[in-house]
């Protein structure tokens, strides 16, 4: 879906559904904007139910301040107004109060971004600014202040976040990438001590897949046109489910012995079609399309293993605890659990860069998942839903150790009672 092409109006609706869908906003916070090409500001109205809101309601207000629409504009219009005045580059504005954001907001502390590549790349630097009165013109210019600093995301002391950018899609990725970072930290300070990536390691990350060389695919088999279609699926799942956010996790499947398909690089995860996702065949990408930057571990992955028919990375927020404090994600927790995802490994940080020939190596029938240090969780499966299943397994056994934290200490299940299940299932 080419979401920039939705006029103003429905993009307001479409996102604060999103916001309001996924549990980040209350049926009365919350609230967006978007600048158009002929300076109109398109503003969520006050006080109207976001559970329920429609194009109609939508507020105009024009360059010289008139106001059209039914209702009044959001109480906030005073600091979006404020932040466009100091930033001419944004076109969109994005703020509510996720649970995650406000207990950051509440304790007054940052979340850290560099957790992992993609966080700190979708977020960058976060700004902090002081609480002042809602709705009021010193909120307006303490928050416009800060952003007139360079930074794109600011959190606000005992309220909410802000997040703008050149269009409302990318402020909407920013605000969620962070309150994933938010869900992850929070899950993470059980499990042991976070470790921050430095700038070197984030820009190991940065090589991109459309480097590969280009083809033009003749024709089109059923087996790939099926798959393609599983891949949307099983990727809407994953987002829905938030095993993935907007601009992370990757989703691969082999078509034949020479060929697989994988999710695009830059496409919303919620609105990835059948024809964004891309043919990789003898290491070469179908042309005017750009591939995940995971293709080349994906692809060392294929050739080493004909028996592997998907791959998937994702950033559960869960497993994701375990990646970003390197901490064991223990499976003995049920018999499930174990059976499905056998011991899982953690890989240090960087050996997913490069070809990933040694990342591909640690995989085998015995290790079906591993753990990246500072990156995401990684599956494999003979097909698609058995990747999916191992994924889903994950995330759960991940939430139920940390579960535990308020109520227990966790007991594995012993050696003998281990042997018998590896009898059992796994022989
Ligand atoms: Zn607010």
């Amino acid at each position: 879906m080419r979401f920039e092409l939705l006029p103003p109006r429905e993009q307001i609706v479409t996102i604060m559904q999103r916001i309001y869908g996924y549990s980040m906003t209350t049926t009365s916070g919350g609230n967006l904007s978007m600048l158009d090409a002929e300076g109109d500001m398109w503003i969520t109205p006050a006080s109207i139910d976001k559970g329920s809101l429609t194009p109609g309601d939508i507020i105009c207000v024009k360059p010289d301040g008139r106001i059209i629409g039914p209702h009044r504009p959001s109480s906030e219009y005073p600091f979006h107004r404020a932040i466009y005045e100091r930033r001419p580059d944004f076109r969109a504005i994005v703020h509510a109060h996720p649970p995650a954001l406000v207990a950051f907001s509440i304790v007054r502390k940052i979340p850290n971004t560099k957790i992992i590549p993609q966080a700190h790349y979708v977020c960058g630097t976060v700004g902090y600014a002081p609480y002042a009165l809602p709705g009021s013109q010193q909120l307006g210019g303490i928050i416009a202040g800060t952003f007139a600093e360079g930074v794109d995301i600011v959190l606000l002391e005992n309220h909410g976040v802000v997040a703008g950018a050149g269009s409302l899609l990318a402020a909407f990725q920013r605000f969620e990438t962070l309150d994933f970072c938010a869900r992850t930290l929070i899950r993470a300070s059980t499990v042991g001590e976070v470790r921050s990536l430095t700038d070197e390691e984030i820009a190991l990350s940065g090589e991109r897949g459309e480097k590969l060389p280009k083809f033009t695919p003749k024709s089109q088999t059923t087996a790939e046109l099926v798959l393609r279609t599983k891949i949307v699926d099983i990727v809407h799942r994953a987002y829905d489910q938030r095993l993935m956010t907007s601009t992370e996790g990757t989703v691969s499947a082999r078509v034949d012995a020479d060929s697989f398909l994988i999710t695009p690089f830059g496409i919303d995860r919620k609105y990835l079609d059948i024809g964004d996702v891309v043919l990789i065949r003898k290491g070469h990408r179908e042309r005017r399309k750009e591939p995940s930057r995971a293709v080349r571990f994906h692809m060392s992955i294929y050739r080493d293993h004909p028996e592997i028919g998907a791959v998937i990375t994702a950033q559960c927020p869960s497993a994701t605890a375990y990646s970003i404090t390197a901490q064991k994600l223990d499976t003995r927790t049920i018999p499930e659990s174990y059976i499905v995802l056998r011991d899982i490994p953690l890989i240090p940080y960087g050996e997913q860069f490069g070809d990933g020939a040694a990342l591909s190596a640690r995989l085998s029938g015995q290790v079906p998942v591993v753990l990246l240090q500072n990156d995401a969780i990684l599956t494999t499966g003979r097909d698609l839903p058995q990747a999916f299943d191992r994924l889903e397994v994950a995330e759960f056994s991940a939430t139920a150790l940390i579960d535990t934290s308020p109520i227990g200490e966790m007991v594995p299940i012993g050696d003998e009672a281990l042997a018998e299940i590896e009898i059992e299932f796994l022989s």
